[in-house]
């Protein structure tokens, strides 16, 4: 008989422990909780984690086998991240060890190294120093890095060497072999001057900082209300700054576009310490190293975005969640968690604060702050000299749209541009028309695995859907009848960007939306060329909304806002509240004062007046009450069960089983809303229904789904169709 048992979470569909023997004739100190090993597993073997060492297993030792291999010889999971994952899988409901091996960086969940690199550094040697230059005249790129290293004159991480534009690791290993250069290694060198801002904080700001400052090492949730422009980011700087004097980490989560260089390099300008950053658009490599660091103490502060939540911290002493109310945070597929939520049992765990600034808070977020759960706190007012912008709606009902473009915005534009100022216009579609209507007969190009419209990208005169990805070229004819006159109807950033190249032929104009920012140095190009100065257009989608500070924009125009106000969705109109003011954000952030323009064919429209005439507060505390009484989240919970197949048969006869399960089972405080064909009926080729759960309290949504969700695979009818359970879905889609 063993001495001890392990409980691993094998990375696998599966909601449970598993049980397995040591290793033979090893002993229980080679074992860690949260330590990664391999496991056999079915015929194969499997990574998972060790979440308990325990003296019995309910199974037949007989029936047990030995783990392979101990990936580490210590956990790379504490106990606290432990308590938190687990606390998430059985929250969201999602198997323990996925949950796990998605918490944990892709090198370290495929079993690779928990090993920190040292960063190797690059100097000329006394003999590099003194080097005749003729000695290289014959290897002109050892020439190259030679004069490089000596223009340096201190050590340099390879990190310098691409801006090269050849292969220099050949070169620089010649100028190693001879004694020139000097290779040190080092964890990363962090020598930079930092500058001091030029003003001091105003009044709102202070009292923030100190209400955070005298609650280190205390558990709270602060919610910070601050316009756009308010200094946010200048009161996220100084409290980290203060958690740094106390020799503790700061973890500052972000939406994924608004984590730019730009704002990274302001953080680095200011901050003396060891920063690593986490997102999507760094290496396996990267993003490992930086857990690692945040993991062992050896980095002070990560900017990272929504995964970066689950980084395990050796001295956590401050979160920040900025946009709090993007629903980037919220995890789409697979493994669906609320990185806000995550944020704050997490900071509840570390018993640290935890800021969630906004300048449009979630209702979510306010609810929490009715029922005294965060503490609130405003900063009302634009820092500086900034003033707030003003807001004006354009009726269009009687307008005639020139183009899509009303005079009153096409006579501000110009006013704009003759000022030498910058103009945005937001749209809310990318390619160039979202419909493809043939004249004579009325056909419009569908997508063939979607129930949705092609969209037209004019200029490679293609059609695409946005949903499934799926493209093809636009057809000279009606397939239906065979007319060439095929048109265009209504409006994306392509067709605007169309209208006003033709109007201002002279102003230069950019298009910032996912197909022009594609490639990763496209948005940084975008930045420099608008911050030149000078008249110009900028036209892009909601990516223009988030955090850019562009200083010259004093006119935003919003070209399309009609179809936000009526949607099924209940939470559209949050969204649409939060995007115009994002959006008007982003005008007169500085001395110049700042107007936005909204064209609609619904002046009238209750979100739009309170809006414009109270702000988005008012508007928020409309739309909590009538979600109060409509019995809707936050003040209600819900679950959604999305089922898909080939074919509706399939998801159909699954449902109807689903159904006969929850038939005897008790449902009071339950509300069953479905199963209905999702909004999207067919999507990828893929037919998709939906089971919407809803409780008046946690608990009971909590109980019913423990009973329900594991008597679903077991199901014949389940092996046809994919299920997923959603909790607090922010997208009913
Ligand atoms: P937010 O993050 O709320 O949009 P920022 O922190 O980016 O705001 O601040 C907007 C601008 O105002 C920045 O250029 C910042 O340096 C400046 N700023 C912040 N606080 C102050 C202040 N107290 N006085 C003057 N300028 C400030
Ligand atoms: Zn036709
Ligand atoms: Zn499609």
């Amino acid at each position: 008989m063993p001495e001890f048992y392990l409980k691993i979470a094998i990375d696998a569909p599966l909601d449970l422990l598993f049980d397995y023997l040591p290793i033979k004739n090893s002993s229980v100190e080679e074992y860690a909780v949260g330590q990664r090993v391999i496991a056999p597993f079915g015929r194969s073997s499997r990574i998972g984690v060790v979440l308990d060492i325990t003296s019995h297993s309910q199974l037949d030792d007989k029936k047990l086998k030995p783990v392979k291999t101990l990936l580490d010889s210590s956990a790379v999971l504490s106990k606290l991240d432990i308590k938190l994952l687990r606390w998430a899988a059985d929250y969201y409901h999602h198997p323990i060890g996925e949950v796990f091996s998605q918490a944990l960086p892709k090198q370290l969940r495929k079993g690779g190294d928990a090993q920190i690199k040292l960063i190797k550094n690059y100097a000329l040697s006394a003999q590099g120093n003194s080097l005749q230059v003729d000695k290289l005249k014959r290897s002109p790129r050892q020439l190259a890095l030679w004069t490089f290293l000596l223009q340096q004159n201190k050590p340099i991480t390879s990190d310098a060497f691409p801006c090269f534009g050849w292969a220099w690791r050949a070169p620089l290993n010649s100028l190693i072999k001879k004694g020139w250069v000097v290779v040190s290694e080092c964890l990363e060198q962090n020598t930079h001057q930092t500058i001091e801002p030029s003003f001091s904080t105003n009044v709102a700001q202070q009292s923030f900082i100190q209400k955070v400052i005298r609650s280190a090492n205390t558990y709270q949730t602060y919610l910070l209300d601050g316009v756009t422009g308010s200094g946010k980011t200048e009161v996220y700087l100084q409290l980290i700054q203060h958690t740094l004097s106390l020799g503790q980490q700061a973890l500052i989560l972000l939406p994924e576009i608004t984590l730019t260089p730009q704002l990274a390099n302001r953080f680095r300008q200011r901050l003396v310490a060891h920063m690593v950053v986490f997102h999507s658009g760094l290496s396996d490599t990267q993003r490992t190293q930086a857990w690692l660091k945040m993991q062992n103490g050896d980095a002070d502060i990560m900017l990272g975005t929504r995964s970066a939540v689950f980084t395990s911290m050796k001295n956590p002493g401050l979160i920040i969640l900025d946009e709090e109310h993007d629903t980037s945070f919220k995890q789409q597929e697979g493994f669906r968690y609320s990185a806000r939520d995550v944020a704050v049992m997490r900071a509840r765990d570390y018993k640290v604060p935890i800021v969630l600034g906004t300048a449009t808070p979630s209702l979510e977020s306010l609810h929490n702050v009715n029922a005294s759960r965060f503490m609130y706190h405003a900063l009302p007012e634009r820092a500086g000299n900034a003033s707030a912008p003003s807001i004006k709606l354009i009726d269009c009902t009687n307008q005639t749209l020139d183009k899509h473009l009303s005079p009153p915005l096409l006579k501000a534009i110009g006013a704009c541009l003759e000022k030498q100022e910058q103009v945005i216009l937001f749209v809310n579609r990318r390619g160039f028309a979202p419909v493809l209507m043939c004249r004579s007969c009325g056909w419009v190009a569908q997508c063939s695995r979607c129930d949705a419209r092609m969209v037209l990208h004019q200029k490679n005169q293609r059609l695409k859907c946005h949903h499934c990805g799926c493209e093809g070229a636009k057809p000279l004819a009606c397939p239906d009848c065979q007319q060439t006159e095929l048109f265009p109807l209504g409006l994306g950033t392509q067709r605007i960007e169309d209208v006003l190249s033709k109007a201002y032929p002279n102003t230069p104009l950019t298009r910032i939306d996912r197909d022009s920012t594609q490639n990763k140095d496209a948005m940084q190009a975008v930045i420099d060329k608008v911050s030149e100065g000078g008249a110009q257009i900028l036209i892009g989608t909601q990516m223009l909304a988030k955090g850019h500070h562009f200083p010259n924009v004093t006119l935003v125009g919003i070209v399309d806002i009609d179809a936000g106000l009526f949607s099924c969705d209940f939470r559209a109109s949050e969204r649409t509240a939060q995007l115009i003011t994002q959006v008007a954000g982003r005008a007169g952030r500085e001395e110049k004062p700042g107007h936005v323009l909204i064209q609609t064919h619904q002046p009238n429209h209750p979100l739009l007046q309170t809006l414009i005439n109270d702000g988005y507060a008012q508007f928020a505390r409309d739309a909590l009450t009538e979600r109060e009484h409509a019995q809707l989240p936050p003040f209600h919970y819900q679950a959604l069960l999305r089922v898909n197949a080939i074919k509706e048969s399939y998801v159909n006869r699954f449902l109807a089983d689903v159904g006969r399960l929850i038939e005897p089972m008790e449902k009071n405080g339950i509300e069953l809303f479905g199963p209905v064909p999702a909004p999207m009926l067919k999507r990828s080729g893929r037919f998709r229904y939906q089971l919407l759960i809803q409780t008046a309290d946690r608990k009971t949504r909590y109980q019913f789904l423990k009973r329900l969700l594991p008597q679903l695979n077991p199901l014949k009818s389940s092996r046809f169709v994919r299920w997923s359970i959603d909790i607090d879905p922010v997208d009913l889609y």
